[in-house]
């Protein structure tokens, strides 16, 4: 059975067993990695305490994937998580999997489906998977302190003490499970960056992640008229993070579809990419992937009397067509606002006779020149300005440095009893449920190492 409504209100979670004060464990954060540590360390026995500083229950979840949560993705392995480490997170990922995760929803009749490329979706809404996760952390005895905000806190040897909006609390191990930055406006903070570097913990610079990109806005002008235009295409960009691949040899490439905005790119494309651009780079887009576009308009010539414009729009959106041919003869004449086509890559080899209008006859187009057209459409390569930012973003990229923390375990090497999980441990996954995955995997790889301990004070 489904559990019932979880916008399970602050005081209904404030209200049982607050009284002690001590715990084994102290979970800060009752998102997605956060609950599952905290059931899974209390069904095997252990005092656990919940805290979260928000009104409402696991916002991010509510909102995720629509509103029906894409709760994971079934050929989620470590490929698909960028990480200064990319096999840190194998372990947890092999221990907890998507058919673990699988199983216990369904336990509680959740019915869910796939939609694509493996990715899981509830059938009615996100609610039934806080609600899961709600009435494991019941089962499991776990005590809410909700909503609850930690001004400090302070080690003992052994053990912690919390200063909270709730008063001194103490436990034998502390789990940061705050999450990333993405969404400041559900409450997200940069709360466990913050405590780990107070206990010496590296960071690798946080940045917005799964978020649309942005660009000039003059040079953009032409491009917004298409604010609303999707369709599939190849992305890629050179990175330092592409799974096995060195700097400057594989580009990585995502085939998803790409969606024009007033301000930039969006769509699962863009988003992807986005988590392995770096400020300065390029992304490169194939407007048209798998399709030999200068052999399509070299053969389309022989006896056509149709408009340059005609054909391409029976190749493409029609908006697109128009706007960019336009921008391309602006460019090809070295006009500014087709500056965005300036990067591409045949554009030393464009413009040949000044350049290429959309109601030229495609008879009279010269071959050389119907190629450097083709090869701006596959190569469209820009260069970002910036990204839509925190606000707009689905994760974090960045966090705790992996190299602080135990594989096995999410346990701070040198900080025993403090431990990292979920995003705000440097490892970010795609699109497509990944990042769930993970929240469970570390919170159950943390829930199931953490141990009880005899406290300072
Ligand atoms: C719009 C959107 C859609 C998404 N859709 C998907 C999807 O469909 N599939 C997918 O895999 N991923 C999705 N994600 C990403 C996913 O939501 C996160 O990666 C995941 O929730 C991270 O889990 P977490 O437990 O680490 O953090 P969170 O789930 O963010 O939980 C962190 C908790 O910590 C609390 N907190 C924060 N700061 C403090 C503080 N200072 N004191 C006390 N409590 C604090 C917050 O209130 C929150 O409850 C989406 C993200 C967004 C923004």
């Amino acid at each position: 059975m489904i559990p019932t409504k979880t916008g399970a209100s602050a005081t209904t979670l404030t209200a049982s067993r607050k009284t002690d004060p001590h715990a084994d464990v102290i979970v800060i954060g009752a998102g997605a990695a956060g609950m599952m540590a905290a059931a899974t360390a209390g069904r095997r026995g252990l005092r656990v305490v919940l805290i979260d500083h928000a009104q409402r229950l696991a916002e991010k979840i509510r909102i995720s994937g629509g509103g029906r949560c894409n709760f994971t993705n079934l050929g989620a392995s470590p490929a698909q998580y960028l990480s200064r480490n990319p096999h840190f997170c194998r372990s947890a990922l092999a221990a907890y999997t998507p058919r673990d995760f699988i199983d216990l929803i369904s336990a509680y009749g959740v019915r869910w489906h796939e939609k694509h490329r493996g990715q899981l979706f509830c059938n009615q809404s996100s609610e039934d998977i806080i609600g899961v996760l709600k009435a494991e952390c019941d089962a499991a005895r776990v005590v809410w302190r909700m909503p609850c905000s930690v001004q400090a806190i302070e080690a003992l040897q052994p053990g912690f003490a919390l200063h909270t909006s709730q008063g001194r609390l103490t436990a034998a191990n502390v789990v940061l499970a705050t999450g990333g930055m993405a969404i400041p406006q559900l409450g997200a903070t940069d709360f466990a960056l913050r405590i780990a570097r107070q206990f010496g913990l590296k960071i690798v610079e946080p940045r917005p992640a799964l978020v649309p990109l942005t660009f000039d806005a003059e040079a953009w002008k032409p491009f917004g008229e298409l604010s609303g235009v999707a369709l599939e295409v190849a992305v890629s960009t050179q990175s330092e993070f592409a799974p096995g691949a060195r700097r400057g040899t594989a580009p990585m490439q995502f085939h998803e579809d790409l969606l024009f905005t007033h301000r930039g790119l969006s769509g699962p494309a863009i988003l992807q990419i986005s988590s392995y651009w770096n400020p300065g780079e390029p992304v490169t887009v194939d407007l048209a992937p798998g399709q030999d576009l200068a052999c399509a308009l070299i053969q389309a010539k022989a006896g056509s009397r149709q408009q340059l414009a005609t054909v391409v729009a029976g190749l493409w959106p029609k908006r697109l067509s128009d706007v960019w041919l336009g921008a391309h003869a602006e460019s090809s004449a070295g006009a500014g606002t087709g500056r965005l086509l300036a990067g591409a890559r045949a554009a030393s080899d464009t413009a040949p006779g000044g350049g290429l209008r959309g109601d030229q006859r495609l008879a009279d187009v010269s071959d050389k020149a119907l190629r450097a057209l083709a090869d701006r459409i596959h190569g469209w390569s820009l260069v970002p300005t910036g990204t839509a930012g925190y606000k707009k973003a689905e994760v974090m990229r960045g966090g705790v440095d992996t190299a602080e923390l135990n594989q096995k375990t999410l346990e701070a090497r040198d900080v025993p009893g403090l431990y990292v999980i979920g995003e705000a441990v440097d490892v970010t996954g795609w699109l497509g449920g990944y990042n769930f995955q993970w929240a469970w995997a570390s919170g159950v790889a943390c829930g199931r190492a953490v141990q009880a301990q005899a406290v300072a004070g």
